[in-house]
């Protein structure tokens, strides 16, 4: 799984529209994410795939975008995910 797959796989979990990462853009150049932890792993996407995000979804998602490493991980990745579906405006 590309760290892209992994932030369109958790923003489908969290049912937030993403758009296709822009080629041309300055930021990111294509990737969809402008980089990545190096100590969680976690891509850090890309304001032209999320124009409105906020940064508790964002949060959200950025966790959710890699494999969780452990049982800890996997309850705050639910845990954000119950409390984000809640709160995202999907208009
Ligand atoms: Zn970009």
């Amino acid at each position: 799984m590309t760290p892209l797959e992994g932030i369109q796989k958790a923003a489908k979990e969290f049912n937030i529209p993403i758009k296709d990462a822009n080629p041309n853009c300055k930021s990111c150049y294509g990737r969809g994410y402008t980089s990545i932890n190096t100590t969680t792993g976690e891509p850090v996407p890309c304001k032209c795939i999320m124009p409105d995000m906020n940064e508790t979804t964002k949060r959200a998602v950025e966790m959710s975008a890699r494999p969780p490493r452990n049982r800890k991980e996997k309850r705050l990745q639910a845990k954000y995910a119950k409390r984000n579906l809640t709160k995202v405006n999907l208009g």
